[in-house]
């Protein structure tokens, strides 16, 4: 491996694949409280062992977005680069240049890294998450770098800081989480991909697209995401939806499907009060078209951490979820466009391994 100096490119950019060298992943596991919350309690939940596979790591491969935060992650990395450069972590790097980048790039080094590590926000996990389950590696290992406007992927596994990000790098600790595996399509060719928060179809993606650049400079991590589902309120008309959970259909206008693995997306917006990333199961919200205030009203619920609740909205547990619509509807995941329906979401159980502190 050629040993070779960090560049940090501007956004958009995306320079040859770089190595810097000298680094034993096996070093002693330093300490770390346990943040997570919402993973399923009882030993059989309990991944957190020494892994034999894990100790034995001798390379990392690192995928940076240098766009996410809206361009902040590029400046944050080129400081991180020195630490881990300190640490002696030998690694390979890609930069992403634009959507569906960090799939390939996860596709590519899963054959020829031990742990592939995602830096940026939670579009940028979402396809590297995607990149190692489409790999077909067997048993990928995950690393995070919460470096994003929206990092509630990073959090759910305890990973709440890029001190927290390090400690979990440099030790040997993981969890094997759920993903969701969701089918669609773009322009009749089929779309697969792995989600690890949500999967989402209705005023969801509308809200994706009203949180632009711009909206996520100036309004930032906490707000962002909610500022962007204002806009798309506004202006949005519940469509008309064939909608089959676990066997049970509803055909109605429906303002939101969404198909939760955790807790939280959005930066902090509490969709699925009751999900566990690793019970085997998904939290489904449905809700049908109501009015733009009482919209509001869920939106102000969400953002405080409160349980929605309003009489047209249900909300339950299922393993496979299918959304069909004519014309085809945009499909969410993870806080990224995908595809269009038809869209099938369900549930991978213990599909990934994530490196935590
Ligand atoms: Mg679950």
């Amino acid at each position: 491996m050629n040993t070779l100096e960090f560049n940090n490119p501007a956004p958009g950019h995306n320079p040859p694949p770089q190595t810097y060298a000298g680094f034993g992943l096996g070093a002693a596991r330093m300490g770390g409280e346990d943040q997570s919350r919402k993973f399923a309690e009882g030993p059989s939940a309990d991944h957190t062992t020494n892994q034999p596979g894990i100790t034995m790591l001798k390379q990392i491969g690192f995928i940076i977005n240098p766009a996410a935060a809206a361009g902040r992650c590029s400046a944050q990395w080129a400081e991180l680069q020195n630490r881990f450069r300190q640490d002696g972590i030998q690694a390979e790097v890609r930069f992403t240049a634009g959507p569906g980048d960090a799939v390939r790039c996860a596709q590519a080094l899963a054959r020829e890294c031990d742990v592939v590590v995602a830096v940026g926000g939670d579009g940028t996990l979402f396809e590297v998450a995607s990149g190692l389950l489409l790999s077909g590696a067997p048993n990928p290992v995950l690393g995070v770098v919460p470096l994003g406007t929206g990092n509630d992927a990073a959090r759910q596994c305890g990973i709440n800081d890029i001190t927290q990000a390090c400690l979990a790098l440099q030790g040997n600790r993981t969890r094997t989480v759920d993903a969701i595996r969701i089918r669609c399509q773009v322009g009749g060719t089929p779309v697969l991909r792995y989600a690890l928060l949500f999967g989402a179809v209705g005023i969801a993606g509308e809200s994706l697209n009203r949180t632009t650049p711009l909206v996520k400079r100036v309004f930032g991590q906490r707000l962002a995401y909610p500022v962007g589902a204002l806009r798309a309120i506004w202006t949005y008309r519940a469509p008309r939806m064939r909608v089959t959970a676990d066997g049970r259909t509803w055909e109605k206008r429906f303002l939101l499907v969404c198909v939760s693995n955790g807790e939280m997306a959005g930066g902090g917006m509490r969709l699925a009060p009751d999900a566990c990333i690793d019970d085997g199961l998904l939290d489904v919200n449905v809700c049908e078209a109501i009015g733009r205030w009482a919209t509001i009203a869920l939106l102000w619920q969400v953002c405080r951490g409160r349980r929605m609740s309003h009489s047209k909205l249900r909300y339950f547990s299922a393993r496979s979820v299918t959304v069909e619509a004519d014309p085809p509807l945009a499909v969410a995941a993870d806080g990224e466009l995908i595809g269009y329906t038809p869209g099938q979401l369900e549930v991978v159980p213990q599909a990934l391994r994530i490196l935590i502190p």
